[in-house]
């Protein structure tokens, strides 16, 4: 079983500034930080760090792509299926941060918004019956991608974030595992009372597995809801805890552990993960998450 995370790449441009600039006004920033990131490739590199071979399709701009590549080729991630492209940048975040810590981010979806179904079909080609295939909302054209891997009966992880009104288009019935955190459950059940029981009794053939920050995970597993507890730690960062409980209760599971050890297992990453800063730079290796006494 090969699993395929076709996803987001990004580059965040952090800008510590005085006050968010106004209109007409040039500002100087003092400090400039980039970060990798993308729930795509945070969420590769959650996996690939939890044991799994893990295969990342996706774009960059050739002018600035080398980075991402780089990124993951270091974090073991395969890179054959991303496309270097010549007329767009990669996908960009342009943040400036006040002295309150207060942000304010424009997003530039390049790279990430030019899938296309002749590549997802090129992509596709190499992978079959039994894959596994994550995906998030950061690219375009995941309809055509859920029904894709469907026809090929692939197993499919969505986590359907940033939530928006493209995840109403989706064949979500097609999907085998969704991962929300609570405000998504909530968003699309509706505001139902019980967002994981009705989002279980709309979708019957998925199974649900529902974040809830410090409060834990609830996953519906098609036939009961288990419940794991947050881990008791210092968080300092909790920026891609989701993105780590993704990754690695992918690779656990397809690692064959049980239900309760997988939801340990991302319980115990995820908690390391907020107590360290950065998004894909704190997500802990799978020696770490086995020795840890949390
Ligand atoms: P983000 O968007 O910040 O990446 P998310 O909203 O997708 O996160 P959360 O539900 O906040 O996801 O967190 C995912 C998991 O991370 C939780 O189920 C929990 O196991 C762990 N976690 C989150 N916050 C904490 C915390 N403060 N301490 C320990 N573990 C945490």
């Amino acid at each position: 079983m090969k699993i395929l995370n076709f996803g987001s790449l990004n580059l965040d441009y952090t800008y510590q500034v005085d006050h968010f600039v106004r209109p007409g006004e040039t500002e100087s920033s003092v400090s400039r930080t980039l970060n990798v990131g993308g729930k795509g490739l945070n969420q590769s590199i959650a996996i690939a760090k939890a044991g799994s071979k893990v295969y990342h399709a996706g774009a960059v701009g050739k002018e600035d792509g080398a980075l991402l590549l780089n990124t993951l080729k270091a974090n073991h991630v395969n890179t054959d299926h991303i496309r270097v492209l010549d007329d767009v940048a990669s996908g960009n975040a342009f943040i400036q941060v006040d002295p309150h810590g207060e942000n304010c981010i424009v997003l530039y979806g390049g790279a990430n918004r030019s899938m296309t179904k002749g590549f997802i079909d090129e992509v596709l080609s190499d992978f079959s019956r039994g894959d596994w295939i994550l995906l998030q909302n950061e690219i375009n054209e995941l309809a055509y991608l859920i029904h894709k891997a469907h026809e090929l009966g692939m197993t499919i992880v969505l986590n359907p974030s940033p939530m928006n009104e493209v995840i109403r288009t989706l064949p979500l019935q097609e999907v085998s595992y969704l991962i929300v955190n609570k405000e998504e459950a909530e968003e699309l059940s509706e505001h139902a009372d019980h967002p994981l029981m009705e989002l279980a009794s709309r979708y019957p053939d998925t199974k649900i597995v529902m974040t809830l920050g410090s409060a834990g995970v609830d996953y519906w597993n098609g036939k009961e809801v288990l419940h794991h507890g947050c881990y008791n730690v210092k968080a300092v960062d909790t920026t891609g805890a989701g993105d780590t409980f993704t990754g690695y209760f992918i690779s656990c599971l397809m690692q064959g552990y049980s239900e309760a050890d997988v939801l340990r297992l991302a319980s115990t990453a995820s908690a390391i993960a907020v107590t360290r800063n950065g998004a894909s730079a704190s997500i802990p290796e799978i020696y770490e998450v086995l020795s840890s006494h949390l």
